[in-house]
């Protein structure tokens, strides 16, 4: 039962992903034991900062966007999370997906706490110029909350290596130094690291593997549906065809297609980067939006945004398992009828943390400069991984919970274990 008061500054949302997140942090309380007295420290970011970025438009109109970075919890360690630009972005969902990567860096036992950052900003509207005066200010507002023993931001939605590097590079002007270390997921010619950019799909193999073992089902042959084919969604679909899975149907956000005797991946991507959607895609039928929740399939991975699986199509869904790549796309009441229905969901803080394993690797080499072959990358990768799952699956065996329920409680403890240690100041 918490004892403090709400946070003022934000105006709840039902099913939002700050209050999908505090639901789940209310759900493993009692498994904390006195550990359980910290909890609200999790359900406070530690600071939230709210900026004004003005730029100069190719037209020479100013126009100003609102961003955000978040640090949720920094007890384990510096900040680490990823920075999103869309449309979309406003403060609670910046809050959740900092209080993601809490949880998610603690349930894989990286050394960091929690961050993330954000701009309200649809970027196919900017030039790249345009992009890049809006990066380099954002970075500077925000220059004095992050570096490498700080917060180091990352891509996410709609940011990728190049808007990386001019964080980067803007934060080495400002300071006279060369920052390498203050960002990950940069081009390996500015101290990135080899397989970063593949990681968190892959990260999602590797647990799909790890639960298809446990559940004695085949990847070879399994039907896979994959929502997004971005970063995450689309290296996902790659590595599971490459097993032998087929993929039945993908959905970006203007199209949904299908074919349940499997999708050739290759040539739909390829249609996709000609045409700029899926929608037509020769040898695959064009299904609406809806449709694509009711395909048949043995693994479901929704990789775009958050809120995606809703209590509707969790109701409707006939898979056998969710992998969580994108963060936060189960709502809790759809989490709450998969259970019922004994689909085995895998929660984004261990199904897409690959990505951020591979940006601690990236940050340890930086801080070495001495880099690691692709191999050693993917290979410590998987060990990782599999290992946090093994324990995640243990700890559900052992207190009857659900993943989810087992990875937060795996990661509030470890949280909460060096809030404790570090105890109260003053
Ligand atoms: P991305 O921008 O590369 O791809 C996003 C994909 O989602 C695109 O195919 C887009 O068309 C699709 N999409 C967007 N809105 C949609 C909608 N309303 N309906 C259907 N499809 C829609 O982004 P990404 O980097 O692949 O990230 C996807 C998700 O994975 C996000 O939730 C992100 O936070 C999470 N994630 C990403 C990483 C990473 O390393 N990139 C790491 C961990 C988690």
């Amino acid at each position: 039962m918490s004892v403090s008061e709400g946070l003022s500054f934000v105006a709840p949302v039902p099913d939002g992903p700050w209050e999908t997140f505090l639901a789940t942090i209310d759900s493993v309380e009692r498994y904390l034991g006195p550990l359980a007295r910290f909890a609200d420290t999790l359900r406070r970011p530690r600071r939230a900062l709210i900026v004004d970025i003005p730029i100069e438009m190719d037209d020479g109109r100013i126009a100003h966007f609102e961003g955000y970075r978040v640090h949720h919890n920094l007890a384990r360690g510096p900040g680490k999370g990823g920075v999103r630009y869309d449309a979309a972005v406003t403060l609670p969902e910046v809050m959740a997906l900092a209080g993601w990567m809490t949880v998610k860096n603690a349930a894989v036992n990286l050394p960091f706490g929690g961050a993330k950052g954000g701009i309200r900003v649809d970027p196919k509207q900017l030039s790249r110029k345009e992009l890049e005066r809006l990066t380099r200010r954002y970075t500077s507002e925000i220059g004095f909350l992050i570096g490498p023993d700080r917060d180091i931001p990352a891509p996410d939605v709609n940011t990728d290596a190049q808007v990386m590097a001019w964080m980067m590079d803007t934060c080495s002007v400002n300071s006279g130094t060369s920052a390498t270390g203050m960002v990950t997921g940069k081009p390996v010619a500015l101290g990135g690291s080899l397989g970063r950019v593949d990681a968190t799909g892959r990260g999602v193999h590797v647990i799909g593997r790890e639960v298809a073992r446990r559940v004695g089902m085949p990847l070879e042959g399994a039907r896979v549906a994959v929502q997004g084919v971005g970063n995450v969604g689309a290296v996902a679909a790659r590595l599971f065809a490459r097993s032998g899975a087929r993929i039945v149907a993908l959905q970006d956000r203007g199209a949904s297609i299908v074919n349940p005797e499997g999708i050739d991946l290759g040539a739909a991507l390829a249609h996709k980067a000609a045409s700029g959607s899926l929608g037509g895609c020769p040898g695959s039928e064009t299904i609406s939006a809806e449709a694509f929740w009711d395909v048949e399939s043995e693994v479901l991975v929704p990789a775009a945004l958050e809120g995606a699986l809703t209590a509707d199509r969790a109701a409707r869904l006939r898979t056998r398992m969710v992998l969580e790549g994108a963060n936060g796309p189960t709502t809790p009441s759809a989490d709450r009828i998969l259970g019922e229905r004994g689909i085995v969901v895998v929660p984004d803080v261990i199904a897409n943390a690959g990505g951020v394993i591979v940006s601690y690797f990236e940050w340890v080499q930086d801080f070495n400069s001495f880099f690691w072959t692709e191999d050693e990358v993917t290979h410590r990768m998987d060990h990782i991984l599999a290992g946090a799952f093994e324990q995640i699956w243990h700890t559900a065996d052992e207190l009857g919970v659900a993943l989810r329920t087992a990875a937060f409680v795996v990661a509030c403890r470890r949280v909460l274990e060096a809030r404790e240690q570090r105890g109260l100041y003053p």
